[in-house]
Formats: C-alpha cells, structure tokens, sequence
C-alpha cells in the first residue's frame, strides 16, 4: 500500500507482475529517441516559502527569511524571457506555505490576495499578458486549488519523487507519496496536462522506483494527461550529503522509466544535474527547459551556451533538436497540431486541454503568438 494512499483516496492498483518485469529491464532492451526536444523557459520563484523540509532540498527559505516576488518583479522577468525568444514562465514554488510564514501572508495581504494560489492567478496573468504560456509547479494542489489556475496554465507539474516512505522526507511535515498521487489525479480529472518525474537517490531502492513509475503510468492510463516524466538524481549540496546516484543507476532507472510508461509519455533528464549525453541511448527523448535568461539574452542572434550543449548532446547522439512549447503538441487542438500527431483523447472533453486563454494566446496575432507558431512549425518538420 502507498503512503498515504488511503487518506487522500487513492484507489490505484500496481500490478506487481509489471513490476517484477521492470526490475528486470536494462539500457539495452530499451530504443533511443529520433529526436530529442527541449523548451525555451524563463524560471520565476514565486516564492521560497515552503511547509516541507526536505533534507535533499536548497530550495526553500524558512519562515522570516523566504522571498515572493512583487508584480514588477515578475512582470520585468517575463519581459527578460520574452525578449529571449522563451515561450514558458516556469513558475517554483514551495510547497503551500503554512502559516508559520506570516511575513509572507503579511505581504500577500498588502498585495491584496488572500491566498497564494490566487496570487499565482495574477502572476500568470502577467505573464500571459507578457506572452509567455505559464507552467506552474506549486506543490501539491487541492482540487479548489487546481482549479483557481488550471485555465491560465498551458500545463502543470508536481514531481512525484518516490512512492516509498522515505528518511529524506522525514520530520514533522513530512511529505506524502498519497498527497502528491492526489495532486496527479487532480490534473487528471481537470484535463491540464502534467509532467512529473521520480527523483533517484533519496533512499528507495529498485523496487520503489519501479512502483513509482507504474504509480504514474496508472494514472495517465486513465485520464491520458501526463506528457512527461523526469528521472532526476538527487545532487549533493549544503543540505545534502547523502551523494548522488552514479551513472550506471542513473541508465537503468532511466531505462526502467522508458520500458514502464506508455509510449505517448516523454522522458526527460535535466541535462543540468544528470549526464544527458550517456542517458540519450537509455530512452530519453526530452531536455526540459533551458533558461537563455541567465545568459545573454541581449544579443538573441548568438545562441546560448545552454542550447548549444543541449545540441552537442543531440548530436553525439546523431538525432535532430526540435524547440517544444510548455504543452506537448498531442494536448493542442486540430489547426495547432501536425496532422502526423495524434491527438490526446482530453478526459473533459468539451474544448479539449486547452483552455479558451491559452488557445488564444497561442493563435494570437502578435509578436508572442508568431513565436509560438515558429516553434509548431519547427516540431511539424
Ligand atoms: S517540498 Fe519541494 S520545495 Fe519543499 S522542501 Fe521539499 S523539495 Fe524543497
């Protein structure tokens, strides 16, 4: 039984036969990609608040010392991205600050929001109104939650990490394998498209990792909405010191992930923390997103290191780079899509993933909208 499985309902069932299959994959039985993509992203740290302490973790800022950015702040980032040639606002979170963060509350109330989420809300709006599509990962996500930004949000994402109760996860507030299957259930039954991912070496071990990856294919079984999964390794820093997984781990959990998720699901490493270059024959077909923001995003007609790399490692792996957008092509609707892609049955039906603002951001008739198209006609070649 999951963690947490029964308190937040989660009614999956692992197939332990599936399992035992996948503890028995290796980089060699699986394919490499014919091509590898990647997404032009502009990163905004909402905020460092987080109600977790994970010991893996540099990211969050305890209470008196965690940051929100203010709507200029964001506004002057997007515009950075815009003018980059990115095409997402990748919006970090912690994970629903609690309220021992009333310095944040504090700020949030001066900024006339009652909640995080409804500030989010705003934030994407800058954002779009920047013409960026947004992509926010706010931990997890009540359905009430969900629901106040899934319409502003081409997609969204919250890394599952493991489905094991594990020490790196420990302590008062600790996170729950439940909770976070919960929050991927959400994106389910709201029809947003999803990216999530494991994280390699807090503590589980091969059998873990194989059920958390068939944890995520459940779910995409049934609702068809997750369009990516990351297989991160946990890297040392001044909270970690528990090492990283080496690379022979990496390949098969890499390779586990490929032969254990449908095949209309990509795998992704972050080329930052894990060493892309020898993970491409172990199935991976997504780079995730690079950040020209951080570089030179004054002069846009020299490309930027980080896209460079990203095409020396498709070339070592002699297959083409293709730009995406935050939303994979099988999530947009007929006229948007290649007619080679098929279409991803939406569990909601009516107006398919997409919402009405974030279809019509990407048919827009202006400088954002030409630089969505650019990148579709790039993925249709
Ligand atoms: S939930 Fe995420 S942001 Fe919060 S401590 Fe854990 S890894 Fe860090």
């Amino acid at each position: 039984m999951i963690p947490g499985a029964d308190e937040y309902d989660v009614d999956i069932s692992i197939d332990s036969g599936a399992v035992e299959r996948l503890l028995s994959v290796m980089p060699e039985d699986v394919a490499a990609p014919s091509e590898l993509s990647f997404c032009r992203n502009v990163f905004i740290p909402l905020t460092t608040a987080c109600r977790y302490t994970c010991t893996y973790c540099t990211y969050y800022d305890p209470p008196g010392e965690a940051t929100l950015m203010t709507p200029d702040e964001i506004r002057e980032r997007c515009r950075q991205g815009a003018r980059a040639g990115c095409t997402e606002a990748l919006f970090t979170f912690g994970d629903d600050p609690d309220d021992r963060y009333t310095a944040l509350y504090d700020q949030l109330d001066e900024l006339g929001h009652e909640s995080i989420h409804e500030y989010l809300r705003a934030a994407c709006e800058i954002a779009l109104e920047e013409g960026l599509l947004p992509h926010a990962n706010p931990g997890d996500q009540t359905r009430e939650q969900m629901a106040t930004v899934a319409d502003l949000n081409a997609s969204m994402g919250v890394m599952l990490e493991t489905t094991a109760e594990v020490q790196a996860h420990s302590g008062p507030r600790a996170k729950s394998p439940g909770q976070r299957l919960a929050t991927i259930r959400t994106a389910g039954e709201l029809g947003v498209p999803f990216t999530t991912g494991i994280l390699v070496g807090i503590g589980e071990d091969w059998r873990d990792r194989a059920e958390s990856i068939r944890a995520i294919a459940a779910m995409h079984e049934r609702y068809g909405h997750i369009q990516e999964v990351i297989v991160q390794p946990v890297v040392e820093n001044e909270r970690w010191r528990g090492g990283s997984p080496d690379l022979a781990t990496m390949r098969r959990a890499t390779a586990m992930a490929r032969a254990g998720l449908p095949a209309d699901v990509s795998v992704q490493v972050p080329p930052n923390l894990a060493p892309a270059r020898d993970l491409v024959d172990c199935g991976i077909d997504d780079l995730g997103g690079v950040s020209p923001v951080t570089d030179d995003y004054i002069n846009p007609e020299y490309e930027w290191p980080a896209v460079r790399e990203l095409q020396a490692v498709a070339d070592a792996a002699g297959v083409p780079l293709r730009e995406r957008l935050p939303v994979y092509e099988r999530y947009l609707p007929d006229g948007l899509r290649a007619p080679a892609v098929e279409a991803a049955p939406s569990p909601t039906d009516a107006d398919g993933w997409l919402s009405p603002r974030i279809r019509a951001a990407i048919e827009a008739r202006d400088a954002a909208g030409e630089r969505f198209r650019t990148v579709l006609a790039g993925a249709a070649d």
